[in-house]
């Protein structure tokens, strides 16, 4: 095969972390990848984490069996109510189905495949991003062949949501298209439509008979309270939406590298729906059988011992409080730095967005720069993780970005 394959670039984002890594800057601030950080700019092992791993380890009975193709029911369930609400309409009346996932990621891949192999609502079948939008979401859907288009969502000028630009694109998309969302804390731009936004799409999307695929990665961090993060997605239940939802536990229990993750179908509550969601459950588990046979153990058990123990939960609530209070801290501090400064713009966007990033509005040229001259390491599209912020780093990075801005 030497010469018919091309070299391919590099990860944009693990490319970053690569040079931060290499970079022997004493103060140099990692602001690129998604992964919370506590106020020493260190990882966090959530206490609840800490918790499950040792009622896990004193299990004499725990073993390294496979586990069922479609994962661990004591996660697959709960993580259903979680998702979808605990009176659910679709659990009640059995037109769900999940499977454990190789997390987020797994769960986009899994539904992806399923759609570009069953989705035939029209000739086009394209599915439509937000611009911009997570970037590995072109990667899996290009990979399933699956037609890409997008959907304006992020207005430079306001530096908030793009809601008549969005509205248009859905509206005039070909009927039966395949509309991907992020169900809240938008990745990369911190920014998500109100709950009446939300009640339009969905009128626009049932009018046009699209079908919602909800990206869900963030649940608990953009308001801190996880009911209120899957507002949006429980709402398009509600009204009867056939939809698919990837859920990843990556960050909401910081379980980042154990790959726990969910991906589930709900169908319409039409009368034979429990036949029609048996049917496309037997498919997912020949997907899944031949993708990767069955999901890794560790992480679905950790989250299943906190999602079905009512202490352990409420542990788990405090602890998501305890990491979406701070990245709320260090927006604050950053606007209110960044206005003491006298940084020519507007602010306000830092705190008017929500979740673990914020889209700043720095250009190429100044991230390059801000990397060059002050060792800040942020993505090209001037995203960064409010994670990587904290109490030492904050004056240091607001008059970095000060400097940047006035050149
Ligand atoms: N979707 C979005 C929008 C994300 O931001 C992420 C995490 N970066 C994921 C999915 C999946 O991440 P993971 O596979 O780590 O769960």
């Amino acid at each position: 095969l030497e010469d018919v394959v091309p070299q391919a670039p590099e990860d944009p984002l693990f490319g970053l972390m690569a040079a931060y890594r290499k970079d022997t800057y004493e103060g140099k601030v990692d602001l690129g990848i998604g992964a919370y950080r506590d106020n020493n700019a260190k990882p966090w092992v959530l206490p609840v984490v800490k918790m499950a791993d040792e009622i896990l380890r004193s299990d004499p009975n725990l073993n390294h069996e496979y586990l069922p193709i479609a994962g661990l029911q004591d996660f697959t369930q709960p993580s259903q109510r979680l998702i979808l609400g605990p009176d659910s309409p679709a659990i009640k009346d059995k037109r769900t189905v999940s499977l454990q996932t190789i997390s987020g990621t797994g769960a986009v891949h899994l539904g992806a495949l399923f759609l570009s192999k069953f989705y035939k609502a029209n000739t086009d079948r394209a599915v439509y991003f937000s611009s911009p939008t997570w970037a590995n979401h072109n990667q899996i859907f290009s990979n399933v062949s699956l037609p890409i288009k997008t959907y304006p969502y992020f207005s430079a000028k306001t530096k908030g949501l793009d809601f008549d630009g969005m509205m248009s694109t859905i509206s005039s998309a070909p009927e039966g298209s395949i509309i991907l969302l992020h169900a809240c804390a938008h990745n990369p731009t911190g920014v998500d439509p109100t709950q009446e936004q939300w009640k339009k799409i969905a009128v626009v999307m049932r009018e046009r008979s699209h079908f919602p695929f909800f990206d869900c990665a963030y649940q608990g961090f953009a308001s801190g309270d996880l009911a209120k993060d899957a507002w949006a997605v429980r709402y398009f239940v509600e009204q009867g939406f056939e939809l698919c939802i990837a859920q990843s536990y990556a960050k909401n229990f910081g379980l980042y590298g154990e790959r726990a993750g969910c991906f589930h179908f709900v169908t319409g509550a039409a009368p034979d729906a429990e036949k029609t969601i048996g049917r496309i459950a037997s498919q997912l588990t020949i997907l899944q059988r031949s993708e990767i046979s069955n999901p890794p153990a560790y992480g679905a058990r950790i989250a299943a011992l906190v999602l079905n123990d009512d202490k352990l939960f409420a542990e788990w609530e405090a602890n998501l409080r305890t990491m979406s209070g701070r990245i709320i801290d260090m927006r604050k501090a950053l606007r209110s730095k960044l206005e003491e400064l006298g940084t020519p713009g507007t602010w306000n966007h830092i705190t008017d967005q929500i979740g673990m990033f914020s889209f700043t509005g720095l250009n190429e040229k100044q991230v390059l720069t801000l990397r060059e001259e002050s060792h800040v390491y942020m993505t090209k599209n001037g995203r960064i993780s409010m994670a990587g912020l904290n109490t030492q780093n904050i004056d240091y990075f607001a008059k970095a970005v000060d400097k940047v801005v006035r050149e």
